[in-house]
């Protein structure tokens, strides 16, 4: 036992001297997108409400509805006896709305990475994977025990030298849609060709495009215009859709396989039914109030316009994830502490979250923020960039 405790301190303590200790701060109240934390009011650039659906009256209204017909959990996996109807419904609604077969809804998109990557892919297999995919893609690899090829960052030409020349059972192409820690798009125009030259499917995270990309939010694969029946896509519901959960798109095959073989989908309880409920109200609104994405688009542009001009290093083109690249992690947490002191609520991100050496701060923008809250960040971080040597730091 003591051994255990002074192991467990002792890596604690390492990791407060690599300046990469997290902690997690308490908010007390989110009048989005602006917050309460230990008394002190924040504009929050952290956040992943992208179009502010978070607290909608149609969404409280659909969950709350739900709640009273079908009560507050669903007490158990779908398999025995928590298939309530309402499941079944929006996953016919999510499919359409990502164009897709049929859908299957999981509690998290980690988890649903995690095990429908591990549940299709085993020794035989072959994964692509881009170097800056999400971690819960990360683990779901590793978990599948199939051969992985780790892929440079959108390099296509990279993905077929190793497409040439590797074989195996089945091939797969695994990618973010937009990136998460850096708010760049995939070449997934690139990445089908790829696909159908060297006979592998492609698995598209569009976490952070769902709700943002493509008609009526449908994503990355509708983004560039493509539909086909080879990619499979996984959409979460605590992001841009105000909600949670997650629901990986396939064609009817792969759900009936998944809904047999898929570990984390079959020994889970499923989520309150009021979830999927709140996720049919989101894709209702986002196709009505399509203010919203064109409002993130403008403030994605205009936020973008400003770091440019300050020659700060940030990602090459808008996104409604900007990201400020400085480096080095002591310094991208000064830079976060001080925005602090100023009201703007930001987050160092850090190594593991990011490759080594290239730690930041990742701006997430939403609907609601105005331009003088992004004038307000950008006139902190003028004199604080100079300080910091943003303009020298370099992407490792
Ligand atoms: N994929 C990506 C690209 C993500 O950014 C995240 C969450 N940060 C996830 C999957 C996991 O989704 P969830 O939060 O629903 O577990």
């Amino acid at each position: 036992m003591k051994r255990f405790k002074d192991q467990i301190i002792s890596e604690l303590e390492k990791i407060k001297s690599d300046g990469l200790l997290r902690k997690m701060d308490i908010l007390e109240s989110g009048d989005f997108p602006y917050i309460t934390v230990n008394g002190r009011h924040y504009i929050n650039f952290s956040s992943n409400n992208y179009l502010a659906l978070n607290g909608h009256k149609l969404i409280k209204e659909a969950m709350s509805q739900a709640t009273e017909k079908y009560g507050t959990s669903a007490s158990a996996s779908r398999l025995i006896s928590g298939n309530i109807e309402i499941f079944e419904q929006a996953e016919a609604i999510l499919a359409l709305f990502k164009g897709k077969e049929s859908a299957l809804i999981f509690n998290s998109g980690y988890q649903a990475n995690l095990s429908v990557i591990s549940t299709l892919f085993n020794e035989k297999d072959v994964i692509f994977s881009d170097e800056l995919n999400h971690a819960s893609i990360i683990d779901g690899c590793r978990l599948s025990k199939a051969k992985i090829f780790v892929y440079r960052h959108n390099d296509m030409n990279h993905l077929e030298d190793i497409l040439q020349s590797t074989d195996g059972r089945r091939k797969v192409i695994i990618t973010d849609g937009v990136f998460s820690m850096d708010g760049d798009i995939a070449d997934l125009p690139q990445i089908c060709y790829l696909a159908e030259r060297y006979d592998a499917i492609v698995i598209v995270d569009d976490a952070h495009s769902t709700g943002v990309l493509g008609v009526n939010g449908a994503g990355t694969e509708s983004h560039f215009g493509l539909k086909n029946d080879y990619i499979f896509v996984l959409g979460t519901g605590g992001k841009a859709l105000g909600g949670g959960g997650a629901f990986f798109c396939c064609p009817k095959y792969v759900r009936d396989y998944l809904i047999n073989r898929c570990r984390g989908f079959i020994y889970s309880t499923a989520l309150p039914p009021s979830v999927p409920a709140g996720l049919i109200a989101a894709i209702n609104i986002i196709k009505n109030e399509t203010v919203r994405v064109s409002r993130l688009k403008e403030l994605s542009l205009y936020i973008h316009k400003a770091l440019k001009r300050l020659n700060i290093n940030t990602s090459s083109a808008p996104s409604h994830i900007t990201p400020i690249i400085i480096g080095d992690s002591l310094k991208t947490l000064n830079l976060a502490q001080n925005l602090l002191k100023n009201h703007i609520y930001v987050k160092a991100i850090r190594p593991p979250t990011v490759p080594p050496n290239t730690s930041r701060i990742r701006i997430s923008l939403t609907s609601l923020h105005t331009e003088a809250d992004i004038d307000k960040l950008i006139s902190l971080l003028s004199p604080t960039a100079k300080e910091i040597n943003v303009y020298e730091s370099k992407r490792a």
